[in-house]
């Protein structure tokens, strides 16, 4: 089974688009073990259009275009289509009564743009679009299937997940089964180091890396009938080596985890925070609910906050710096003790690109963990990275000491 992805539009090749199209449907075929075979990107241009689908459907089995369908002046992908599989564009009566229908629900008044989208190759097969006006067109000649459909993320990720995915899956019978693993504060050398040799001794698994300033997800995939099994075993043998590192036995972002773990043990959380400017409290409050246990965040940017608002010693502040210990636990303990939460986190450290001196470095970082009952800790961490990178590294150890901490009885 080959499949290939045309994603057309200019502003993919100019660089003003990143290509994130591309990056999910690649994401969700592998996820069932499908892998593109090809994948390109080309211009709003006619001609473009038909040679790239005709060398792709003589090459595929599948072939997949995104872009182009827009009922403005890029309506350029169904002439084009329309041209290579020899079938005008004729007005679907079916479309267009569905269009008007959503359209009076929705108390607008239908467009002669509505008529555009109603045409369409003759013979065609539709994929509906509840989000916006442009259907997905399938299109079979013989043994190929070309599928199109919007640009528009938030309307092609849905007719690729429900409607092209498992259509597709359907016609193999290869079962891949994979799974993603979240990890944070290690190195990708130090996962990899870690089961290099275990990666060698079992070819039937293939383990990617993939990297973040967050952490390294991992996903194990393996083929063939005994796929299941064979995952199972692996994953018992690799969970014990990595547990210090592992968040998550899926793909799923550190303050989710750590929302979990607060919304379980009934606690409140308090960030006090320096040199992350409020990330932490960001991340945290990404999650919906989360104000089931965020009660507050403080960004004490300046030593004088820090004394005001967290109620921190000036004299600790003056005799061991802001970026230190002593301060990391008070502004942990002030967070506390000011807003009444049952536990906090700070983060006080050097961002960068100034500011460094020769015994505090840049990324020089102090992270405070504190609970009402059960006391304070703090860590020194140094992070490598610029002002973007040393923030991000930050809050996200942070959430990671918190998790850590939640774990520990
Ligand atoms: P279109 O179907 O060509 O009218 O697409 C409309 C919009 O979708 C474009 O203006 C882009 O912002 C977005 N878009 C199109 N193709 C992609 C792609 N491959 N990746 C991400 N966004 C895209
Ligand atoms: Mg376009």
């Amino acid at each position: 089974m080959t499949i290939e992805l045309i994603t057309i539009g200019s502003e993919l090749l100019s660089g003003h688009t990143l290509n994130t199209n591309a990056h999910f449907i690649g994401g969700e075929l592998a996820r069932v073990g499908l892998v593109l075979s090809r994948q390109v990107s080309i211009p709003d241009d006619h001609e473009t259009i038909i040679a790239t689908v005709r060398e792709a459907l003589a090459r595929a089995d599948w072939v997949i275009v995104s872009g182009g369908l827009g009922p403005t002046n890029d309506d350029i992908t169904k002439k084009a289509l329309a041209r290579v599989f020899d079938r005008p564009l004729v007005f679907h009566d079916e479309i267009l009564t569905e269009l008007k229908e959503r359209f009076a629900r929705a108390g607008r008044a239908a467009t002669p743009l509505l008529d555009t989208q109603a045409l369409q190759p003759r013979g065609a097969e539709f994929i509906p679009n509840p989000v916006g006006t442009a259907v997905g067109i399938i299109l079979t000649q013989g043994p190929k299937t070309l599928v199109a459909v919007p640009g528009v993320p938030r309307e092609m990720q849905p007719m690729i997940i429900d409607h092209i995915v498992p259509r597709i899956a359907a016609q193999t019978n290869v079962t891949t089964v994979s799974l993603t693993w979240s990890t944070t504060g290690w190195p990708e050398s130090r996962l990899f180091e870690t089961l290099e040799e275990l990666i060698k001794e079992t070819p039937a698994v293939t383990v990617a890396f993939l990297p973040s300033e967050r952490g390294v997800k991992l996903r194990f995939s393996a083929t063939g009938p005994d796929a299941r099994t064979t995952l199972e075993n692996w994953v018992q043998t690799v969970r014990p080596r990595i547990m210090e590192a592992l968040y998550a036995e899926d793909d799923v972002a550190l303050e989710v985890v750590v929302g979990k773990l607060l919304r379980e043990r009934h606690l409140t959380i308090a960030v006090a925070e320096s040199c992350t400017g409020g990330l932490i409290a960001k991340r945290l409050t990404d999650v919906p609910r989360a104000s089931a246990y965020v009660l507050a965040a403080l960004v004490t940017y300046s030593n004088q906050a820090k004394i005001d608002l967290l109620g921190v010693d000036p004299q600790i502040i003056e005799r061991h710096g802001a970026v230190s210990e002593p301060v990391a636990r008070a502004m942990a303990e002030g967070a506390i003790a000011r807003t009444g939460a049952d536990c906090a986190i700070s983060v006080t450290g050097i961002a960068g690109p100034g500011g460094g001196t020769l015994d505090k470095p840049v990324g020089l970082v102090w992270i405070g963990v504190s609970q009402k009952t059960g006391g304070t800790t703090a860590r020194q961490f140094q992070f490598m990275g610029d002002r973007e990178m040393i923030r991000e590294r930050a809050a996200q150890a942070a959430l990671n000491m918190l998790r850590v901490r939640l774990l520990t009885p």
